[in-house]
Order: structure tokens, then C-alpha cells, then sequence
């Protein structure tokens, strides 16, 4: 039978990142076989249902790269066809109405039970704890348990790649499945995903929409690559991984039935080895995106094209999102605040004598300033003072930057311009005089 996954997300709220998960190995699965891999959006909560969440679906799968096939269906366009089937097992005598609702009988004696391609494990229930339940509401729509038997019936779905809070519902679908007369279909339930305290995954553990994550400067292939590994491990034991390595290497067999962890800090770490694994060019047109697309307006002239081509090399091994770019790099464009605290920090005495012999030498130093020239004159001058080499570069790197951490010194002078640098220095001196 053909490989036909389809990722089925309900539009009640942003995609998460769990859903990322769930979205992608129905689409590593269904590509790994040359498959099927469709979008099924189940709208069919009407009061549930939030505008706008659709578009955000659709436009954060086509972000990460996880191209469906087709079109996507709504469920809210099939009512009549759930009707239909509704009917029919009203007619068979499976199902009745009451208070304009359509209930399905359950049948009580037997078991129910199907092996999950998650770990290989049966999963079992005594039927005498089952109910009747609803497959089709008062107001018309059906509820998730007819329309996936209806719908992944009709898809030829194989397999159903779903969230393991689904596991509990498995009597009600094979009973579904059966009263149609339909062959049941292959079943894989994915871990629920936790925390590091293992609790509910939630914002505290930094766990957002998936789009915040585009905000927050996070590389789709870095956010792909980890949710991958939170409860598969490829058999290659590889760590970073495209998405086309994966499609090579995925197999619902090595999914690990243990609920993973979500650690944002291991997804940091990763999103920063992407970073550095880039070529320049790319690196410098990723940021220009992220600048153009998402930060608009943090900086509205600056940095330009050529700002971000200068830096960009001097910055790519030193951030771990792309929008550590901005913090790190917005003193070059503009004037720095001055912290009296973090000036503190230097622990260097009489530090404003010191900062005005800085600013002697500045004025002294032929233009342009080189860079051995730059660190030879320094490198005396904190001789001549009695304080280390690297005290008085950091002491002029907070002079021109307000801040401990910055691209390297001379490359920052060099963009900033001789000019600007030493204003700089002489507001520092100023504020260090009115602190
Ligand atoms: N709409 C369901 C959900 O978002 C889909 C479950 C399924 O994939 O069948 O949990």
C-alpha cells in the first residue's frame, strides 16, 4: 500500500512546536517512501476555531520547508459528506440521534487493540469501559472522531502519525473503522514532549508558537534538525542533520516511546552551529532577511546592505540566533549608552586620567589609524600607566561600545571611523566626570 501521511492540525491556536514534530515526520515518512504528504486543516470546532491561524500554518510550514502536496483540505467544506456517513450508520443501526446530536452505539463486550508503530507496543482496552460518544454535533459539524475515520479512510491514510493524547480515543476509531466496514489503518502516536522539569511543556520552558521562533531568529533548518531528534535517533547517530539527510535516514522503527525533553538551550546551542556552519554569503544574506522581514524598525536606517557586509563576517562566530546581530552590532550605527556600572566592572583606578591619556594618543596617532600601529601605541601606553594590555582595549571598548562584548576592537574602530571613535571616548570621559 502507498506511504500517505498528512499532518492534521486544528486552527484553535498558533502552531506549536510540538506540532512541528508531528508535521514533520508524517513529511519524513511520506518522502522517505515517495509518498504523499498532505495538509488537512480541521476546522470543524467552530467555537474553537481563531482567525488567521490557517495562514499562520501554512506560512510556517512553507518557512520550515515542509512542502505538502496538493492542496490543503478543510474539513469545514466536507460537512455534508461526514452527514453522509453519519447517516449511513444510522441506517446500518450503529448510530442514533438524540437531541438533534448523532451518537454512535459502542459496542461493550471484547477488547480493542492495535500495535503502534511507536515502539512496537500494543496498545489495549477492555470495550465495557467505552460510551456512546457524538460523531456528529447539533449544529451539523462532526467531531474529530468521525471526520479522521471518514477523511483518513478516503486519504488512504497509512499511517496516521498523530499526538499520543490521541491514544485514549483509539476504541472509539477502530470501532468507527469497523461499523464502516473499512480496513483500520496503521497507527503511530508520538510521545507528548516535556519540559526539562518534566512538566507540561509551556512558555516557561521557552516552548512558543513556531513563528515566534522566526522572530526570535532561529533558523528553520536548526529548529528542524532539533525537533527531529526529540524522540528519534537516527541509526547513523548523527547529530546535525539536513533535511534531506533525514528523509534518507528516518525510520518510525528507531522512535522512542519515552516522552523527550525540550530544551531550549540545546536548540540554541544547534541554532548557532548552523550559524557557524555557513558560508559568508549566506550568513550575510540570512541576516539581511531576518532584518528586512522581521526586525523592521529596530533600526530603520541602519544597518545598511554594506553595514551588514562589513560586519557580518566579524559577528557569524559569535552569535547563536540571528537576532543577537542587533545587540551586538547597533553601537557601530549609534551612540552608545553609558552604564556607570558596567564601566565598574573594568576595575581599573583612576579610570578617567586614564581614559584622557587614551584620548591624547588618539589625537596624537596619524590618520588612518592601521592596526599594528593602533595596538603597538596602546599596548605602551598601559605599560606607561602600569595596567595590563588587555585592560586598556577593554577599557576603550567600553568607551565606544557601552558594553564587555563586542566584535573585535580594531574591526569595530574601523567601521565606526577615527572621528566618532574619539567623540566616544570624550563622552565617556564626560560621563565618567558626572558619575
Ligand atoms: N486535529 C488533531 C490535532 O490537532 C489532529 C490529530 C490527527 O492528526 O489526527 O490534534
Amino acid at each position: 500500500m502507498k506511504i500517505k501521511t498528512r499532518f492534521a492540525p486544528s486552527p484553535t491556536g498558533a502552531l506549536h512546536i510540538g506540532g512541528v514534530r508531528t508535521a514533520l515526520y508524517a513529511y519524513l515518512v511520506a518522502k522517505k517512501a515517495g509518498g504523499v504528504f498532505s495538509l488537512r486543516i480541521e476546522d470543524t470546532d467552530r467555537a474553537r476555531f481563531v482567525e488567521g491561524v490557517t495562514e499562520d500554518i501554512i506560512r510556517t510550514l512553507k518557512w520550515l520547508g515542509l512542502t505538502f502536496d496538493g492542496e490543503p483540505i478543510f474539513q469545514s467544506k466536507r460537512v455534508d459528506l461526514y452527514k453522509e456517513y453519519a447517516k449511513k450508520l444510522i441506517d446500518c443501526g450503529k448510530a442514533y440521534e438524540k437531541d438533534g446530536a448523532i451518537w454512535f452505539k459502542v459496542n461493550l463486550s471484547g477488547k480493542t487493540a492495535i500495535t503502534d508503530l511507536v515502539g512496537g507496543r500494543k496498545i489495549e482496552f477492555e470495550n465495557s469501559t467505552q460510551k456512546d460518544f457524538v460523531i456528529l454535533k447539533s449544529d451539523g459539524y462532526p467531531t474529530y472522531h468521525l471526520a479522521h475515520v471518514v477523511d483518513d479512510h478516503l486519504m488512504e491514510t497509512n499511517p496516521v502519525i498523530r499526538g499520543a493524547e490521541w491514544i485514549s480515543s483509539i476504541p472509539k476509531h477502530v470501532q468507527l473503522f469497523e461499523a464502516f466496514g473499512w480496513e483500520i489503518p496503521p497507527y503511530a502516536h508520538l510521545p507528548i514532549i516535556l519540559g526539562v522539569d518534566r512538566s507540561k511543556l509551556s512558555k516557561r520552558h521557552g516552548a512558543k508558537p513556531a513563528s515566534e521562533f522566526r522572530t526570535d531568529g532561529f533558523l528553520a533548518e536548526a529548529i528542524l534538525n532539533y525537533m527531529a531528534l526529540l524522540g528519534w535517533t537516527p541509526s547513523s547517530g548523527k547529530e546535525i542533520l539536513t533535511l534531506s539527510e533525514m528523509v534518507k535516514e528516518f525510520d518510525l522503527s528507531d522512535v522512542n516511546s519515552a516522552n523527550p525533553i525540550f530544551d531550549i538551550t540545546k536548540l540554541e546551542w544547534m541554532n548557532g552551529e548552523y550559524i557557524r556552519k555557513f558560508q559568508i554569503s549566506n550568513f550575510k544574506f540570512q541576516i539581511l532577511e531576518y532584518l528586512k522581514e522581521l526586525a523592521g524598525g529596530v533600526a530603520p536606517d541602519h544597518p545598511t546592505e554594506k553595514e551588514v557586509e562589513k560586519v557580518a563576517p566579524l559577528v557569524k562566530d559569535r552569535i547563536k540566533k540571528l537576532s543577537d546581530f542587533i545587540p551586538l552590532t547597533d553601537f557601530l550605527w549609534e551612540k552608545p549608552e553609558y552604564d556607570k556600572e558596567i564601566f565598574d566592572r573594568l576595575k581599573i583606578n583612576d579610570l578617567r586620567l586614564k581614559m584622557e591619556k587614551v584620548a591624547e594618543k588618539m589625537e596624537e596617532m596619524e590618520k588612518p589609524w592601521k592596526a599594528d600601529i593602533f595596538e603597538n601605541t596602546f599596548r605602551r601606553l598601559a605599560d606607561e600607566m602600569g595596567i595590563k594590555a588587555g585592560d586598556i582595549f577593554q577599557l576603550i571598548r567600553v568607551a565606544i561600545s557601552g558594553q564587555t562584548v563586542t566584535p573585535p576592537l580594531f574591526e569595530s574602530i574601523d567601521i565606526i571611523g577615527e572621528e566618532e571613535t574619539l567623540k566616544r571616548i570624550k563622552a565617556a570621559i564626560e560621563f565618567l566626570q558626572t558619575t
